[in-house]
């Protein structure tokens, strides 16, 4: 493989002490086609993980073939579960990636357990398993036909445009077993996705893989989350953005409003405070004592998007009763087609990031503190940012 002669040397691995203790890590590996990103291959133990039982979402099996996610998303609810190596929640999340290498072989022992209940799996739920990183792995194909395979249904959510490779496969296991897909778009305006999202397709791209998605046949959920306040919850950016996405071809809407834990606060702090601090005050009287938005905002919230979502006809989806998501059905005719968009699909919405992505790093770099340490940058306080 040619990444072979970048293996960072062994003795360079104190630079990512929790990483070190990885009895598991097979090798760290950097490419010039990923700039400034740190793949860490490990030999997964596990490929599926089940949901604690006290959590209210509505599958209990999840797959994570990655661990950190170079879409980089300053809102990223799954920032925090990067700390568990010693990593930061900010920078290393977005660029020191865990790649479970062996995830199909480990799945595919799973998955023929006589004990397998085939339980729906549900796949995009902490990182995105069409980020950058699945390009040269390509650990999807085998994944989507072990559960196919297995008789497993599942469902994807993804920002990934790289779904589009995928299509044909995913039309041919929705004829053996119930497959959902939902694509993510939260900001439409094209400047904000490229500072808040740096890594990410644009939204256009999104939406050409929301109707490459339909017209294989499936019913394609979007997933407005999460609606930022003061930035993307105007009335005028929401009906256009549900017009886009209802000509997209997409089946339904689901949004929530920013939510802000503890881990993920702090970097949004940050981003705020370089790129739109005239709105600080604002966020500290939302999240200044919490990670949610007051009740109050998230009912005006509500009062001004569902009417909208209605008007635009985004308001049902057929609800399959297996998976609980929206019903995904692909007929031959339609496969066809995908087969024939694919050959033509270029995908080539993905060059737009680095740029973005450098923007980002200068801008943070120029507000960061002379001598901080970055790939060790924590966030330490600046909770009081709000
Ligand atoms: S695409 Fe999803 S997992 Fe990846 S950074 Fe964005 S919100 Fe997080």
């Amino acid at each position: 493989m040619r990444w072979d002669g970048q293996t960072l040397d062994s003795e360079q691995v104190d630079a990512l002490p929790g990483l070190a203790r990885l009895s598991n890590l097979i090798r760290s590996v950097r490419t010039p086609e990923f700039d400034g990103i740190v793949f860490h291959e490990i030999a997964a133990k596990s490929a599926l993980n089940k949901v604690g039982s006290s959590s209210v979402v509505p599958f209990t099996w999840t797959i994570n073939p990655y661990r950190g996610c170079s879409h980089a998303c300053v809102y990223c609810f799954a920032r925090p579960s990067h700390q568990y190596l010693e990593l930061d929640a900010g920078r290393d999340f977005d660029t020191q990636l865990i790649v479970k290498a062996n995830v199909v072989e480990v799945l595919q022992r799973e998955l023929s357990r006589p004990s397998w209940t085939r339980e729906h799996v549900a796949l995009g739920t902490n990182t995105d398993p069409y980020q950058r990183a699945e390009g040269r792995y390509r650990l999807m194909p085998g994944i989507i036909a072990a559960l196919a395979d297995s008789g497993t249904p599942f469902s994807i959510l993804t920002k990934g445009s790289l779904l589009r490779r995928d299509l044909p496969l995913l039309a041919d296991a929705a004829t053996r077993v119930p497959v959902d897909l939902a694509m993510s778009i939260a900001v439409f305006d094209d400047d904000l996705q490229q500072t808040l999202e740096p890594g990410t397709p644009t939204s256009a791209a999104r939406l050409a893989t929301v109707t490459a998605a339909a017209e294989a046949g499936f019913d394609v959920a979007v997933f407005m989350m999460p609606v930022l306040p003061y930035l993307t919850d105007g009335t005028e950016h929401l009906d256009a953005a549900l017009a886009r996405i209802k000509a997209a071809g997409a089946t339904s809407v689901t949004y929530s409003a920013l939510h802000l834990r503890p881990g993920v606060k702090e970097w949004y702090a940050r981003w705020l405070n370089t790129f739109r601090p005239e709105l600080t005050p604002r966020y500290r009287a939302l999240y200044g004592d919490g990670s949610y938005a007051p009740k109050r905002y998230r009912q005006e919230l509500a009062a001004r998007i569902k009417p909208l979502i209605r008007a635009h006809g985004l308001d049902r989806a057929a609800v399959d009763h297996n998976t609980g998501g929206a019903a995904s059905s692909a007929s031959e005719p339609a496969r066809t087609e995908v087969r024939r968009a694919e050959a033509r699909d270029p995908d080539g919405e993905w060059r737009r990031a680095p740029s973005a992505s450098a923007l980002v790093e200068r801008e943070l770099t120029r507000t960061r503190p002379a001598g901080a340490e970055h790939a060790r940058t924590r966030l330490d306080g600046a909770d009081r940012l709000f």
